[in-house]
């Protein structure tokens, strides 16, 4: 095995049993959290062991870049569920509304109506999540922690959106924690369910702050090669 890659199945074994634990420390249910896996700029030949290992949940941060990829990936499994991560710009969303399960990073009103109008041209109805920048960094996407509360209600009352919870990326070299406090806060006072949040690096400490969902990529599929 000394040349061999680490398997993306045996990573996600790995970083399940890390959940478990970190979970069980937080009085959590063991199974209330799922692994996102982030298989962008990984090629169809390395996400194939996830999928056959049995993982069905995945996150591309490109629209264009999974569909190339998922295709014949997702008619080989198609209980498969997909998740956009990344930013979405205006003139795809037609193409993510048609091929995404889930929507993470909802951030901006011109968004929430091309999306709403899109989904119902397809008669789709997607589940969102709604992003939060929760550091309030200029160059981060994500609604403003202060615009939170009057954004998620335009999302479900405006534009009549499927919004199923919050996203956020905390700032980097920052102590995550309280920015996922933050999340779950805002969450919680509007009856959100899910919260996306936690990558490889903290994704213990946000299970243990709530998380649902932790997106992980490096750590299952290794470093992500550069092109
Ligand atoms: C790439 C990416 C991840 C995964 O990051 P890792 O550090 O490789 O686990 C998570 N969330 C988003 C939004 C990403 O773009």
């Amino acid at each position: 095995m000394t040349n061999a890659a680490p398997s993306p199945a045996d990573n996600l074994r790995l970083i399940a049993e890390d959940l478990k634990t970190a979970l069980a420390n937080a009085g959590r249910a063991p199974d209330s959290v799922t692994i996102t896996a982030v298989s962008k700029v990984h090629d169809a030949a390395r996400i194939l062991p996830a999928l056959e290992a049995g993982h069905r949940v995945f996150g591309e941060n490109r629209v264009q870049e999974a569909l190339q990829k998922w295709p014949p990936l997702r008619d080989q499994f198609p209980d498969t569920e997909l998740r956009l991560i990344g930013p979405l710009q205006t003139n795809k969303v037609k193409e993510a509304v048609g091929f995404f399960d889930v929507i993470e990073t909802v951030d901006r009103p011109k968004l929430a109506q091309a999306l709403a109008t899109e989904m119902d041209k397809q008669q789709k109805t997607l589940g969102v999540l709604i992003q939060i920048n929760t550091g309030d960094e200029p160059q981060k996407a994500g609604i403003a922690p202060a615009e939170a509360d009057a954004f998620i209600a335009a999302c479900r009352d405006d534009f009549g959106l499927n919004v199923q919870g919050l996203m956020c990326i905390p700032p980097i070299g920052e102590d995550p924690a309280p920015h996922f406090a933050l999340l779950a806060k805002i969450a919680a006072r509007h009856g959100l369910a899910q919260l996306s949040m936690g990558m490889s690096a903290d994704c213990t400490i946000a299970a243990q702050l709530g998380a649902t969902h932790v997106r992980i990529g490096t750590g299952i599929f290794g470093m992500r090669p550069t092109k």
